[in-house]
């Protein structure tokens, strides 16, 4: 019996072993496939913003080929070559990063099949590298602070400003159109995600006012569902980043005033002035309690 027992646990392990390499980090279905409904619209001048779900990109058709932004997933990938190859036969000439996140970036290979040339922040490179998987190609050209992409006579931008969300973030600029792509920072009209995963609350604050200085009219945003605009006025970085004021000095106020409790601020700490704002009601207690860990751990 009890060398039933070992053998048992020996299966069990190996069973285990098996799991932890077949469901090897990073997934290659980070949000899991689900059938939900894609759209693609048309800004203008060979500039796209493609939504699937509540997530969105930007590709841009040229005469020479299309530049083409955060792949999404494998699925995903593959309704998005269909909706490009709606509009043009040209090659699909650069993949753009935004960042290292697999929920927006795991549909590279699709493209790389294409024979895309993959561009990120160094640090894309770096993260990716960790935990390499044949679903996020690594990026073929990295840079530092700034790199400009060029291609049949149109140029887009791309711009590091530190840790904010990871460390690996750029912001993207059609500097003619002087249209910015933001990923993950800036969410019009919502709250701030759930409890902030990777996300650090006084860079990213700095980041936002280091956007603002920026030459630019408009805002695309990665994040919206369908009934949100695909294209935001510029205001929209400042009021992201005077949200996230607000919510900081709300639970300032609070923890100064005695309370250091997070379950009793997620329950007490309210802004009014964002309850239109979307999951007000569900996501504000997990900011409250995102800033409450950066004031009492530093972080
Ligand atoms: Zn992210």
């Amino acid at each position: 019996m009890k060398r039933l027992f070992i053998q048992s646990v020996f299966v069990v392990g190996l069973l285990l072993s098996s799991i932890a390499t077949a469901s090897n980090f990073p997934t290659e279905e980070p949000v899991g496939g689900e059938p939900f409904g894609y759209s693609t619209t048309n800004i203008g001048d060979g500039l796209y913003v493609f939504r699937w779900w509540v997530y969105r990109n930007i590709f841009l058709v040229t005469d020479e080929g299309v530049i083409v932004t955060d792949p999404m997933n494998p699925k995903v990938a593959n309704k998005l070559l269909g909706e490009i190859r709606k509009i043009t036969d040209k090659p699909i000439k650069y993949v753009i990063y935004s960042h290292n996140h697999h929920d927006h970036i795991s549909g590279g290979k699709v493209f790389k099949d294409q024979g895309a040339t993959f561009i990120g922040h160094k640090n894309v490179l770096k993260e990716l590298g960790d935990h390499p998987s044949a679903a996020t190609p690594l990026p073929d050209i990295t840079f530092e602070d700034e790199y400009t992409v060029q291609l049949g006579g149109r140029t887009i931008e791309l711009k590091y400003f530190g840790p904010n969300h990871g460390e690996s973030l750029v912001v993207m600029r059609l500097p003619k159109e002087k249209i910015l792509f933001i990923v993950d920072i800036v969410t019009p009209r919502r709250v701030a995600f759930r409890a902030m995963p990777d996300f650090w609350p006084d860079e990213w604050i700095r980041s936002l006012k280091e956007i603002e200085k920026l030459d630019f009219d408009y805002v695309i945003s990665a994040h919206g569902p369908e009934n949100q605009p695909a294209i935001d006025p510029a205001s929209v970085v400042e009021d992201q980043r005077i949200y996230l004021e607000d919510l900081m000095t709300a639970v300032k106020k609070a923890m100064d005033s005695g309370t250091h409790n997070p379950d009793v601020l997620r329950k007490t700490v309210k802004l009014p002035k964002y309850k239109d704002w979307q999951y007000y009601n569900e996501w504000l207690p997990m900011n409250i309690e995102r800033i409450w860990a950066y004031y009492h751990m530093g972080w």
